[in-house]
């Protein structure tokens, strides 16, 4: 094989190990924000029932304040009843009190459903707590677990990254420079072999003058179709060309 080609080859690898890592750590910070979106969605949650809780018991203390606010009417017609010497007007100040007595009696009924759905959101905000805290638990320990993996990543990708321009070093330049170029244009898939005749990059098939300088091994021999530098290797195939 062509030095040439060897050295672009290892420093592909190299290429490819720094990109598989990119990718990697690319992923770390979208999952690290659904896990941090797990445990407020959880969290709104529990925020809902304790704003439930508290509605009932505005509501049922408004309640109350009614109920009071007849008793006092009542006391009031109680007393222009004393005062009265008509009888129509006596029997009209009753029946504002019966009146008054049937609305006490609703409204303590609304008090009473008002209570038992404060215990049911009493005890939804003690389910709802304890989802809370496990998955706020849950989730620390996750982003735990991924800040560990980005850092030990970042430090890998710094070592890969150290030692690249190491090994592009040892590459002539010509060959490096078309290798970088490929390498923005074609991602890490640059250097590719032959097989059956056509391309490793594009799959089209090559013509037969570019496998037979390809396989005399004494320069760099592009594909025809996408310019990734290709090589050959005596176990790949070349039966497909007549
Ligand atoms: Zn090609």
């Amino acid at each position: 094989m062509l030095e040439t080609i060897e050295k672009l080859l290892v420093l592909q690898d190299r290429d490819r190990k720094i990109h598989r890592v990119q990718q990697e750590l690319s992923h770390i910070s979208p999952e690290r924000e659904t896990l941090r979106g797990n445990a407020a969605s959880t969290q709104s949650q529990l925020e809902a029932a304790k704003t439930r809780v508290k509605q009932t018991e505005s509501d049922r203390k408004r309640l109350e304040l009614d109920v009071e606010a007849k008793k006092t009417q009542i006391e009031k017609y109680a007393n222009q009843q004393l005062q009265t010497r008509k009888n129509d007007e006596y029997r009209a100040l009753a029946t504002e009190i019966d009146h008054c007595k049937a609305e006490i009696v609703k409204i303590e009924d609304r008090e009473i459903e008002l209570m038992e759905q404060a215990e049911s959101a009493q005890r939804e905000v003690i389910k709802a707590t304890t989802e809370a805290n496990a998955a706020k638990k849950l989730v620390e320990e996750q982003i735990g677990k991924l800040d560990q993996r980005e850092e030990s990543l970042k430090k890998e990708l710094a070592e890969l990254q150290g030692g690249r321009a190491e090994l592009a070093a040892t590459v002539e330049e010509v060959a490096r420079n078309r290798y970088d170029r490929l390498l923005k244009s074609k991602g890490d898939n640059v250097v590719v072999g032959i097989q059956h005749g056509v391309c490793g990059g594009c799959h089209m098939k090559l013509p037969a003058q570019v496998l037979v300088s390809c396989k005399s091994q004494k320069e760099l021999v592009g594909c025809i179709n996408c310019g990734r530098i290709l090589y050959y290797t005596r176990d790949m195939e070349l039966t497909a060309v007549d």
